[in-house]
């Protein structure tokens, strides 16, 4: 029996996890789900975002589902990722059947580094001068290299690209680049090459085809992959998945989305993408497979949520690919 902690979380996270629920219920897995409180409401009610409670439970489980965070994000899933010690943060970018976007076909993942860089929080304040400090370690770059080479060779692709800013941030991304260099050498079956940060912003708007595994720091890694589920139809559509050696947290990439969360319509198929990649993690690859089908399926049919032009609430949607795994 496989104990998943769940974490619903703020704003539209409650309303896409309970879609994905009832998705992940048709499957009968020997999975036991076990709810907890995290984010804003959390903060109000406990003084916590992050209560004792969760979190000793996210340490316990096999793995954490969560939904999103508010305003208390970083106190969160940030924390969260840090404590597990789930230093990869992996953000697949396929174009899927069924949704118009700006380059159908494409198949890109996103390797990001979870653990330092500008986001590891040493931020200080004195005197109307503001700093951060930011971390790169030759540990933490050199197992997040590996880990994109053998994502690479074990999903079968050919290439992978580090991204960084060397020219500027000597020390860090200069770092970052050469651990990046020195990995990939031990891979000679997979394509290395790398580029500035800005540049590659340019090269995934205008030729997005030349990437395949993309790996980089902290930072980059957020503002690329939201870039990438940019390219394949946006947020609504884009999981992501946070491995460590002994923990995995498994998590959309979009936030809490206030402006549409309370309303029923938001798009539950990050969500339910993402729990497959929490299936696949635990070796259910048919199953995973059936729902992601099921998904693409329902998105060929056009019953959509309003994000995607169509009129279906979050949980008709949910409703449509949890028909198609009777
Ligand atoms: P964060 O900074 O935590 O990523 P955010 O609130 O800045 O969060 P998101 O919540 O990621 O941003 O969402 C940005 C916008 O994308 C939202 O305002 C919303 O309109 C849209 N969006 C995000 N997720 C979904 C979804 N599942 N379904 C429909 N629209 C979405």
């Amino acid at each position: 029996m496989k104990r998943i902690a769940v974490i619903p979380g703020d704003g539209i996270g409650k309303e896409v996890m309970d879609a994905t629920m009832h998705v992940l219920e048709k499957l009968n897995l020997p999975f036991s789900y076990s709810f907890y409180e995290a984010g804003d409401a959390a903060q109000e009610k406990y003084g916590k975002a992050l209560p004792d409670e969760t979190l000793e439970a996210c340490k316990k489980s096999d793995a954490v589902l969560f939904g999103a965070a508010g305003e208390t994000a970083a106190d969160v899933i940030v924390r969260l990722r840090q404590e597990l010690n789930t230093f990869a943060n992996i953000r697949p970018a396929k174009a899927l059947r069924g949704i118009k976007c700006l380059y159908p076909g494409l198949n890109i993942v996103v390797v990001r580094e979870n653990t330092e860089c500008l986001y590891r929080g040493f931020e200080f304040e004195f005197d109307g001068v503001s700093e951060a400090v930011r971390i790169i370690t030759r540990q933490a770059s050199e197992r997040i290299a590996r880990y994109a080479f053998e994502l690479a060779r074990r999903e079968g692709r050919k290439k992978v690209t580090a991204l960084h800013k060397a020219n500027v941030m000597k020390k860090t991304c200069g770092l970052f680049r050469d651990v990046c260099r020195e990995i990939a050498v031990e891979y000679s079956d997979i394509e290395f090459n790398d580029y500035y940060i800005d540049a590659a912003c340019m090269y995934l708007v205008m030729d997005p085809f030349r990437f395949d595994v993309i790996v980089t720091t902290n930072m980059f890694g957020d503002i690329v992959s939201d870039l990438a589920a940019g390219l394949v139809g946006g947020l609504g559509l884009a999981p992501s998945a946070n491995v460590g050696e002994k923990h995995a947290i498994f998590e959309p990439v979009h936030g809490a989305a206030f402006d549409i969360a309370g309303k029923g319509i938001a798009n539950p198929t990050a969500m339910i993408l993402t729990a497959c990649m929490m299936l696949r993690h635990f070796g259910y690859l048919d199953e995973a497979k059936k729902v992601e089908e099921a998904v693409e399926r329902t998105l060929e049919s056009g019953k959509v949520t309003p994000d995607l032009g169509g009129n279906l609430t979050t949980m008709e949607f949910a409703n449509e690919v949890a028909s198609l795994l009777d």
